[in-house]
């Protein structure tokens, strides 16, 4: 596997792929890699003739109260885990590579990144639509894989490369799971075991909400009412959201009479995690 650490060195990768007519894919990640991640370069490598995964903890989409500092850095497993996954070369640039002194332009994000975590996160997704956008004019690869785990996020995503006209075919993969629910996410590592039980409270209220529309619920302010039970139960500290939104604005949705998804942010002692279910039924 091929450690890039500069543009130059990573566009030149990208150029001989393209010169060998071979199509490429992009996992761009913030390290802390696990079986979600993994997922995303398998993927890419099925699909793709080579795949390049990068690695890179923006601040740009960090809060200044945000986790930033403490987000974990595990470098070296990072790197041996994504070579015996089979990747092909890993990005990893130093922030003064991404952000060079008196960066100043910054991308106005879509509507969709408007509500949830747009509003609960001031400024996050201009600065994930940024970095995205940087790493892919640096990485111009054919495709771009991305997690459903983030919904909004790759949804701002797909929307920005729609309407800046990019080249690059986006996909979004299935969240992947522990065998008890609980979404994997670098954040896990925040939790103790006693949080960690706690924050099952996610996944199990989008699950109980994923039943009752199998079951025929369509209103949406019951299922909202049944998650937030559930989550209130299961002991998380805070919800900052658990609600039905239409599948393609994310705007809340009175009535799930279209394909809908339910979104949960919520806080474990100062770990604040996502989650989100697709409805079979819509
Ligand atoms: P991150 O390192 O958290 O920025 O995530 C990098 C990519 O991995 C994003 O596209 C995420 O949506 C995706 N991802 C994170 N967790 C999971 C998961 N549990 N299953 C699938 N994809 C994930």
């Amino acid at each position: 596997m091929q450690i890039l650490k500069t543009k130059d060195e990573a566009r030149r990768w990208v150029r001989h792929q393209a010169a060998m007519d071979r199509t490429s894919g992009l996992v761009p990640t913030m390290g802390a890699l696990h079986e979600g991640h993994y997922s995303l370069v398998r993927h890419s490598l099925q699909r793709c003739d080579s795949t390049i995964a990068t690695i890179f903890v923006n601040p740009t989409q960090f809060a200044p109260h945000e986790d930033l500092s403490r987000y974990p850095r595990p470098l070296e497993e990072d790197l041996a885990g994504l070579a015996e996954c089979g990747a092909d070369a890993v990005f990893v640039p130093e922030e003064g590579t991404m952000y060079a002194p008196g960066h100043s332009t910054f991308i106005e994000p879509p509507a969709v990144a408007r509500p949830l975590e747009g509003a609960c996160r001031e400024g996050h997704f201009r600065g994930v639509a940024t970095v995205v956008l940087k790493l892919m004019h640096i990485l111009p690869t054919t495709h771009a894989f991305f997690g459903q785990k983030d919904f909004q996020q790759a949804a701002v995503i797909s929307a920005m490369v729609r309407d800046l006209d990019m080249d690059v075919e986006v996909e979004a993969l299935p969240t992947v799971r522990e065998p008890d629910g609980l979404a994997l996410s670098s954040r896990n590592r925040y939790l103790s075991s006693e949080q960690r039980s706690r924050a099952l409270g996610l996944s199990r209220a989008l699950r109980d909400a994923a039943d009752a529309v199998a079951a025929g619920e369509i209103e949406s302010a019951a299922i909202e009412q049944r998650m937030h039970r559930v989550l209130t139960e299961a002991g998380v500290d805070a919800i900052e959201y658990a609600v039905i939104a239409d599948r393609r604005t994310l705007e809340r949705l009175p009535r799930i009479d279209r394909p809908a998804v339910a979104l949960i942010a919520a806080r474990v002692g100062t770990t604040r995690l996502i989650d989100n279910q697709l409805f079979d039924a819509t």
